[in-house]
């Protein structure tokens, strides 16, 4: 069995057709998936999603993109969402530099606000980072020291040194259908050297469909293309890729065992 660590479940080319995209995920072998909020206002729906499925769980928190509009959102307000039982995670939050879609600052300050919901949930953290390696790793390292938080780095496409700096601090990683580009030969090299008991498979449904399906709509199913691609790499067998990250799921996302 494998686990999507990370879909949209809500997003346009998903949405329209829930009945059709977990069929088909489930036939594909997929036992799971992790619906990742973006926005205050999806919160709702993420949760409705994971109240009427058993393998759904969901996340709360504010991409990056979207800090500009929630300078006012505050703590309380994620302490209280993340109090439903079907809220297994914070996130995703972080830092993306390369849109720069919300003011660098005011994400460091949502990205911390995250952290403290995290910490004082002991809910994982799903960090989003891009084009911005060294604030995002002062900023975790920062966290770290006032006081352990679980936490992931999500569709991981950083370079290998900051993966090294994340498995220090703790943080597990999770590989997208990135990894099939021709060209992610980088991320590649990552995808073969995290420790096993680190790693997670995710498809960032509805972006980023892995080879073979490039050019279509994401769907969770296509984590399975990706977990193959991984276990090729590993020089394991789709099937121990798949019990590994499937058992890392659920060590790092404790509440979803209940
Ligand atoms: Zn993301
Ligand atoms: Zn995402």
């Amino acid at each position: 069995m494998l686990i999507d660590s990370h879909c949209h479940l809500e997003y346009k080319g998903l949405v329209e057709d829930h009945a059709g995209v977990l069929e088909r995920a489930r036939a594909a072998g997929v036992g799971g998936f992790l619906s990742i909020s973006t926005r205050e206002r999806e919160w709702k729906q993420v949760v409705a999603t994971a109240e009427r499925h058993g393998d759904i769980w969901a996340s709360v928190g504010i991409h990056p993109h979207e800090a500009d509009g929630h300078a006012d959102l505050g703590e309380a307000a994620l302490l209280a969402a993340a109090e439903h039982p079907r809220v297994i995670a914070i996130g995703e939050t972080g830092l993306d530099y390369y849109y720069d879609h919300s003011d660098r600052g005011m994400q460091q300050a949502l990205f911390r606000r995250h952290i403290a919901v995290a910490r004082q949930t002991g809910l994982p953290l799903i960090v989003h980072t891009r084009d911005a390696e060294d604030d995002t790793a002062a900023i975790l390292t920062d966290e770290m020291e006032q006081g352990a938080f679980p936490a992931l780095i999500h569709c991981f496409t950083a370079s290998a040194d900051f993966g090294r700096k994340m498995l220090d601090l703790g943080l597990t990683i999770s590989i997208s259908g990135i990894v099939t580009f021709k060209n992610a030969r980088d991320l590649q090299a990552v995808a073969a050297q995290v420790p096993e008991h680190r790693l997670l498979v995710e498809t960032d449904a509805p972006f980023l469909a892995p080879v073979p399906h490039r050019g279509r709509v994401c769907e969770p199913s296509f984590v399975a293309d990706t977990a193959r691609f991984v276990a090729n790499l590993r020089g394991t067998s789709a099937q121990a890729l798949a019990e590994a990250t499937t058992a890392n799921f659920f060590k790092l996302f404790t509440k979803a065992a209940l």
